[in-house]
């Protein structure tokens, strides 16, 4: 049986780790989050970060927005956001309503202030080695590797999924840890064979069952990033859960593994971003 790679008591441990570092600092930390809308399931993620902010010990401000917000009265927020010394880090959760350009709206907020790592100068710096903020997901991956152990050095990683937010920047992550590295998507004709040579399995597709046992080489380390919803209503991820941890070394599960972890490394990069505007 797999060892369970247990997202949530690792968020934990790093969420007071950071708030020990946190009441160090001369001025709290502070952390805005906007909302566009009224998608319930942002509306979860914007809650859960106010949540986590008090457990840190973090101001937080919210900004909930109507739908019929513009791109040019966003930016205008963001613009605000980016000039006020007490605000650290700037998050604008997405998605964004369909009129509003998301790029345009990432590009806005300063890159040091970007405690998602969703700007292109932190995506740049993650791609030639240099410090920026790593995106939670991946960099919570990272972390969860590092805490069992578990060494991508030498090791065949293969990453389904190639987004910005979750694919390619693990696929780097794991390429700076001297991964040999693997990306799959949705026009890999070959994934089942790929996936059989992994050493060390991500899954960030967003399918259930996605992933299932005759595609995971018994021993793998296996990753699953996918929040999805199965047939009952319950939480999932991609991977085949029951089957898979039967054969494989170690895995994620869903609830509690990855989502935790992306959260608490949040909180880790509006700390880092404190410390830096601090310096
Ligand atoms: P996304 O932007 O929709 O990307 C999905 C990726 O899966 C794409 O690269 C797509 O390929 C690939 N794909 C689709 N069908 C495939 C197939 N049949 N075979 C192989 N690859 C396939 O999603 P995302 O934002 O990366 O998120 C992925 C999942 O992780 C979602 O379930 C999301 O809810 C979850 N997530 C969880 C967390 C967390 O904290 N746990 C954080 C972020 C996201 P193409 O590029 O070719 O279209």
């Amino acid at each position: 049986m797999a060892t369970i790679l247990d997202g949530k008591a690792l968020a934990a441990k790093c969420k007071e780790r950071v708030k020990q570092e946190a009441a160090s600092l001369k001025r709290t930390p502070g952390l805005a989050v906007i909302i566009v809308g009224d998608n319930p399931a942002s509306r979860v993620y914007v809650n859960s970060k106010r949540k986590d902010c008090e457990e840190c010990g973090f101001f937080s401000e919210e900004y909930a927005l109507p739908e019929s917000t513009t791109q040019v009265e966003l930016i205008a927020l963001i613009e605000k956001l980016n000039a006020r010394e007490e605000i650290d880090g700037i998050l604008c959760q997405l998605p964004l309503p369909e009129a509003i350009d998301e790029e345009a709206v990432l590009m806005a907020i300063s890159p040091e202030k970007d405690v998602d790592g969703f700007h292109p100068m932190n995506m740049g710096a993650l791609l030639v080695g240099k410090e920026g903020f790593l995106p939670c997901t991946p960099y919570g991956i990272m972390e969860i590797l590092a805490e069992y152990g578990i060494d991508p050095k030498g090791k065949h990683c293969v990453v389904i999924g190639r987004s910005n937010i979750v694919g390619k920047p693990m696929a780097l992550l794991l390429l700076q840890k001297h991964g040999t590295v693997t990306v799959c998507h949705s026009r890999t004709t070959n994934l089942k064979e790929i996936c059989l040579q992994a050493d060390i399995l991500v899954a960030a597709v967003g399918k259930v069952d996605m992933v299932t046992a005759d595609m995971v080489k018994p021993g793998a380390v296996v990753i699953d990033v996918a929040m999805n919803r199965n047939a009952a209503g319950k939480l999932c991820g991609d991977v085949d859960y029951p089957a898979v941890s039967a054969l494989a070394s170690a895995i994620t599960p869903v609830p509690g593994g990855v989502g935790p972890m992306t959260r608490a490394m949040l909180m880790q990069n509006t700390l880092l971003a404190a410390q830096k505007h601090q310096r």
